[in-house]
């Protein structure tokens, strides 16, 4: 297993992670990658890297569905972290072909904050072809 050390900087933040995942992947021939978030309050996601404006309107739409500010029962008071975290999900699995990541032209892989600025991690478990 891989880990990726993150020091977020924001609240909310998307981190685009595409090229520190690919780099524990080069020497991989064929296989699977699992990307996982071991953390309650970020997610992962896959999404648009061309335009920077798509992870701002994700952010911005994300935080007009489950605003901060709201009437929580949990009283660390990041509820909407914790919601955001499940609404986006813990977990990727990306094909390895010849080293790389297979993702789409116009895909890059996101860690999004919800509750930073922190320092955090991304487990990466690679299964390899035999
Ligand atoms: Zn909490």
């Amino acid at each position: 297993m891989h880990t990726i050390k993150l020091r977020t900087n924001k609240r909310a933040e998307f981190l685009d992670i595409t090229s520190q995942v690919e780099e524990k992947v080069r020497e991989v021939a064929k296989g699977i990658c699992l990307v996982f978030c071991p953390h309650t309050t970020a997610g992962l996601t896959i999404n648009e890297n061309a335009d920077p404006d798509v992870q701002k309107d994700i952010l911005a739409h994300l935080e007009k569905m489950v605003p901060e500010q709201g009437r929580f029962r949990h009283a660390e008071g990041n509820s909407d972290a914790h919601i955001k975290s499940s609404l986006l999900g813990f977990s990727l699995q990306i094909i390895i072909d010849q080293g790389k990541l297979v993702l789409g032209t116009w895909q890059g892989v996101y860690f999004c904050e919800f509750d930073g600025p922190r320092s955090r991690n991304v487990f990466i478990k690679i299964i390899a072809d035999k």
